[in-house]
């Protein structure tokens, strides 16, 4: 849950803003924790989880559930071992030339959680250094030491990153992990749920708020931290004819966020919500934020191959998808994005100016599931094997099956996402029967061993029991 300032002994109980509503509410008032101890992560007051849940339980739309899966991705994402988990971004280690990064550092740290993506990785380790370097460039005062040569009038720019990649590839991991290991706030927005201002729907100040409150409220953090905007290429206008009319499609969006993509001195109501005159707000200076947007941008390669780009695409056509053998290596990822391409897909010039750099990240072969579900720090495979060994049963995955539930996922289309939802079903009742109680002297009382049958649904997980049987008393 995000974080707020605790209150001392005596005092009224401390309020949080609802994500959702806006409405000041009690730690008490909260409906649903999320499970996600990022800082930046949605408080929800149970007015708004109830119509939430609601809404969701009985959604049988393919959109409906595939986003309650993304809600338990970013769940597991957060779940990360006590030692990794960044005690709190706000009380980080104050950025200085002594513990800045390098890209070195920074990649392999990503490459412990995110597998593949080699040239994302590469180029996130580098933006990421610079965008550091430059701002301890800007914070020199006279007297301070300067690195060696260092020539102070040249202006360095801010760079903001462009992540392309097909849904479940890891672009939301790599932000996440990056923010974890830097310890700045960070804060993830949705570019789909926001709208130009007096529209129904949020502000773009929203996106702030949400790193503001991710450094618990104090700005001088959160004008350092990282913000993520996923889905940005949903507010693409959809034609690239300039409409007389006011655009719906997205086009004023764009513009809202340009303000904040580059340097200006936001206006946050500190409650969330609609602006309003009345309202005292958070002055926010964007100038050194980060700003990494996502996005699928199903598309976007036509438009590539059409300038003549590049002849290795990184999405497949819906034909090539169904003669591609199963098993066949996912192509090499979409290389040679122009500003001219996004342009073409329908961001405005002005918006693609201020995400100078662009990478991409390819789809995820078959091959890559496999390694994904057992090579990373907090791979699935690790998690439910820790799961069960705090229950003192010891999880055995066949290769069979690892195999089995990486093809399923491969012909969902979902990338890596699509591995939790396959995983979670066959483990459902096998988790259900697990005892309660800590392992008894280090030792395993159970095994449970998940084979292809398994992951197909052909038998239910068994656990047997590894514990002795007690030997029957002589009679005397
Ligand atoms: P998106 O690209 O849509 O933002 P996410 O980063 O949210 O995808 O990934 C969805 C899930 O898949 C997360 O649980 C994440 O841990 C996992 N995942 C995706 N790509 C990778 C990868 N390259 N390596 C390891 N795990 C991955």
């Amino acid at each position: 849950m995000a974080r707020t300032p605790k209150s001392s002994a005596g005092e009224p109980p401390q309020k949080v803003v609802c994500n959702i509503c806006g409405r000041m509410v009690t730690r008490e008032e909260l409906g649903v924790d999320l499970g996600c101890r990022h800082p930046g992560a949605p408080n929800i007051c149970r007015i708004c989880a109830h119509a939430i849940l609601d809404t969701l339980a009985t959604c049988q739309d393919p959109e409906c559930m595939m986003h309650i899966q993304e809600i338990a991705d970013r769940r597991e994402s957060a779940q990360l071992p006590e030692e990794e988990s960044a005690p709190s971004q706000a009380s980080g280690a104050p950025l200085s030339w002594e513990t800045l990064k390098t890209p070195r550092e920074i990649y392999d740290y990503l490459s412990q959680y995110c597998y593949g993506q080699d040239q994302a990785k590469k180029t996130l380790s580098v933006a990421v250094f610079n965008h550091y370097k430059r701002v301890l460039h800007e914070r020199l005062l006279p007297g301070d030491k300067k690195p060696e040569g260092g020539a102070q009038e040249v202006e360095l720019i801010k760079s903001n990153v462009l992540m392309v990649g097909p849904t479940g590839s890891g672009k939301t991991l790599l932000a996440q992990a990056l923010a974890r290991f830097l310890q700045v706030p960070f804060a993830i927005s949705d570019a789909t749920t926001l709208t130009e201002a007096g529209y129904v729907g949020e502000d773009v100040e929203n996106i702030l708020l949400r790193l503001v409150q991710a450094a618990d409220y104090d700005l001088s953090k959160a004008e350092v931290g990282i913000v993520y905007v996923d889905e940005i290429d949903k507010i693409a206008r959809k034609t690239q004819n300039v409409s007389i009319t006011r655009d719906v499609s997205g086009e004023g969006v764009q513009q809202a966020l340009l303000k904040i993509l580059e340097n200006t001195v936001a206006n946050i109501p500190p409650k969330g919500g609609r602006k309003h005159p009345e309202q005292e707000y958070l002055h926010l200076n964007t100038k050194n934020i980060l700003f990494i947007c996502g996005g699928a941008f199903v598309g976007l390669d036509k438009i590539v191959e059409r300038r003549g780009g590049t002849r290795q695409l990184g999405f497949l056509s819906e034909a090539q998808k169904e003669s591609a053998a199963p098993g066949t290596p996912a192509p090499a990822p979409m290389g040679e994005v122009e500003p001219e391409d996004l342009v073409q897909f329908g961001l405005i010039p002005e918006f693609v100016g201020r995400l100078p750099i662009v990478t991409t990240l390819k789809e995820l072969s078959q091959e890559d599931l496999l390694h994904i579900l057992t090579e990373p720090k907090n791979s699935l495979v690790r998690q439910y094997q820790e799961l069960m060994r705090l229950s003192g049963v010891e999880l055995v995955f066949t290769q069979d099956a690892l195999e089995t539930v990486a093809a399923i996922a491969h012909t969902k289309g979902t990338g890596a996402r699509g591995l939790r939802a396959i995983m979670e079903k066959r483990m459902l009742d096998v988790m259900f029967d697990l005892p309660g109680g800590p392992v008894k002297d280090g030792a395993f009382q159970a095994r449970c061993v998940i084979d292809a049958a398994v992951i197909r649904g052909e038998h239910p997980a068994l656990l047997q029991s590894l514990e002795k049987p007690a030997r029957r008393r002589r009679r005397s």
